[in-house]
């Protein structure tokens, strides 16, 4: 089974009985600088998001869980240590996946973990069997204006609206994977997605679309 495979049996969108709905879901945090300015754009507007968070980040900002679901975001799993989980041992798989929802569960007793995505968006077959073992809905996105790679706020803008229909996850990140950053530099820096956001979420309730919570998954 190819990760190609695997990823075709992986929810990319969610059921739009609501009309024109769409989700916002942000991976690679907790950040302490980033989340919160996050989370004060989701407040300002009054939206709900998902947010995929990495366990050994949520270990050492426990407070920005606890904030998340007390201002009624969700909060979902996207490993303890972000690794590309092709290259991990079905042991590690399985470990990677419920070490993340056990500092989650530590960090806030309240947050029930639904969902989670493999880091990369590489899903494996151990992946998806560790994933269903765990109780988690594994899921993917649509609509990627790749904001990490930093390409300016109106460009994130501009490729969400491209591209968003009813029914669309849009990836976003509040964070840098623990490999990628490189304190000191630029690149781990989310604040065009922190000005992008705030352009976003009037632009599509102007295009008629709707900010909700993920429903449950089948
Ligand atoms: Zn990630």
């Amino acid at each position: 089974m190819t990760h190609v495979d695997c990823l075709s049996r992986v929810r990319s969108t969610c059921s739009d009985s609501a009309g024109r709905t769409v989700y916002l879901t942000f991976d690679d945090g907790p950040n302490p600088l980033c989340t919160p300015e996050i989370l004060d754009v989701l407040e300002k507007h009054g939206v709900p998001a998902t947010f995929f968070v990495i366990g050994a980040y949520v270990a050492e900002h426990p407070q920005l869980i606890r904030r998340m679901i007390a201002e009624g975001h969700e909060v979902a799993n996207h490993t303890m240590t972000h690794p590309d989980l092709s290259r991990c041992g079905p042991s590690d798989v399985h470990d990677e996946i419920l070490e993340a929802n056990r500092v989650i569960s530590m960090a806030c007793p309240q947050a029930s973990v639904r969902h989670v995505r493999a880091p990369y968006g590489i899903w494996t077959e151990e992946v998806l069997s560790a994933s269903a073992g765990a109780g988690l809905a594994p899921l993917h996105w649509s609509v990627d204006p790749r904001d990490w790679s930093r390409p300016g706020a109106d460009a994130i803008v501009d490729a969400v609206l491209a591209s968003v229909q009813p029914g669309a996850v849009v990836l976003l990140h509040d964070g840098c994977p623990p490999d990628e950053c490189r304190p000191g530099t630029e690149d781990s820096l989310r604040d065009q997605t922190v000005i992008a956001l705030a352009r976003l979420i009037p632009a599509l309730r102007e295009r008629g679309f709707g900010i909700c919570s993920l429903p449950q998954l089948p």
